[in-house]
């Protein structure tokens, strides 16, 4: 059966417009991807029917917030086959989670002289952190070198690898060139030196079958408005024994069991880390994003997106002055690449002329630009409702471009 891009299509309002005079073809799917009705219209009914403070109320209001709040947990496990509902604690996103961990868990098990492990290919969000925990706690920041082609040199890490590591944070997918990681074999390679292990899963999520027992890591970060739902959401997973030996995050209503002055106990995971009144209305539309996933299934929208990647260096590849940037092969749907003669930045806006937005610039990924050699790339991600129409408008755009300045 073909997939069904005309129905999928329909599902999605903002699509349906024009920029520039010319119908939107949107590109940008790494950065967010757009909703379906299904979202807008949970969120909205939410707010029109729904809304009360959750978990504490009496009433038939707060009943109903806290039961469609606590669904999307669930829905939420089932969606990375955690085993239990309490591993899942949302967050504003993966930039949060990984704080999260590194505020917690780091605070109390790195100590001066122990080593945290990351790649080249990581996000600032997967870095940053780090730094400043490093620093603070006096432990050494590894960082696994990659190839030309933006693959982490699997060797290079085991020997990083020492009883000194104390955990491997690492990118599932990296959203600049695509690149998946070998996670599996690094998971279990950290675990043979006791280090825990914390996938960016960002990228991941919305392309790639997620079981996090399989994968047997014991963080798994992600964000909601990359996976068709709204902003402001995200979702840490952990290993419910790692998650209860770590100390709160914030403090506040929701994460205590009792509070005196003179003592504070804290909650059962995972209020124990959601201090306040959460994004209660967007939890609650983010189980239809899961949803809309699961109608198509993400093996077929794998597929789907895969045969766009694979459409697209089809026919950009011959042409004369296009340069793809990171691996070929074992990646998600990103085409990272440059013009020969031409800045990034004003491929972006010369396509988004033609109506085509697409990410142009570092991606976050300042170090992975530096070892490169690249001050930033043109990125066209792929997502659920793009269509092969799409792919060759972007070639023809792209192609106009490179015989401009490669004739
Ligand atoms: N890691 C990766 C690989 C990402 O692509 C992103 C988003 N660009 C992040 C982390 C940060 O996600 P957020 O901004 O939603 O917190």
């Amino acid at each position: 059966m073909s997939f069904p891009i005309d129905q999928i299509r329909k599902e999605f309002p903002i699509l349906h417009q024009e920029v520039h005079g010319k119908p939107l073809i949107y590109f940008d799917n790494a950065a967010t991807t757009q909703k379906p009705k299904s979202v807008i219209e949970a969120l909205e009914g939410y707010y029109l029917h729904d809304n009360a403070n959750i978990h504490r109320g009496a009433h038939a209001l707060a009943d109903r917030s806290t039961r469609y709040y606590e669904e999307t947990r669930v829905a939420v496990q089932e969606f990375i086959r955690a085993k239990e509902p309490e591993e899942i604690i949302f967050t504003k996103g993966t930039t949060e989670s990984i704080n999260l961990v590194a505020y917690t868990f780091g605070r109390k098990f790195i100590q001066a002289g122990d080593e945290i492990i990351i790649s080249t290919l990581e996000h600032h969000s997967n870095i940053v952190p780090w730094q400043m925990l490093c620093e603070e706690k006096g432990a050494n920041l590894k960082v696994i070198p990659i190839n030309e082609a933006g693959e982490i040199l699997f060797e290079e890490f085991e020997k990083l690898l020492s009883p000194k590591t104390k955990l491997v944070s690492i990118v599932h997918a990296s959203n600049a060139l695509g690149t998946i990681n070998p996670v599996k074999e690094i998971i279990a390679a950290a675990h043979q030196v006791g280090a825990k292990v914390l996938l960016d899963g960002a990228q991941s999520s919305s392309h790639l079958e997620i079981d996090v027992q399989d994968l047997d890591c014991d963080f798994f970060a992600f964000s909601a408005h990359k996976l068709y739902g709204p902003t402001g959401l995200g979702v840490l997973y952990g290993k419910r024994e790692v998650l209860e030996a770590m100390p709160p995050f914030q403090g506040g209503g929701e994460m205590i069991k009792e509070v005196s002055f003179e003592k504070t106990t804290y909650n059962e995971i995972p209020f124990k880390f959601e201090a306040g009144t959460p994004n209660i209305g967007d939890v609650i539309a983010f189980k239809h994003a899961l949803e809309f996933i699961g109608s198509y299934g993400k093996k077929a929208i794998k597929a789907h997106e895969d045969e766009l990647l694979a459409y697209a260096n089809e026919l950009l590849l011959p042409v004369k002055g296009f340069n793809p940037v990171g691996t070929a092969e074992k990646k998600v749907s990103v085409l990272s690449f440059n013009i020969n003669g031409m800045h990034p930045f004003d491929v972006g806006v010369m396509l988004d002329a033609k109506g085509i937005a697409v990410r142009t610039g570092h991606h976050c990924t300042q170090p992975l630009m530096k070892r490169l050699g690249l001050e930033g790339t043109v990125r066209a991600s792929f997502a659920v409702y793009n269509s092969k129409s799409e792919i060759e408008k972007l070639a023809e755009g792209v192609t106009q471009l490179a015989r401009i300045k490669n004739k």
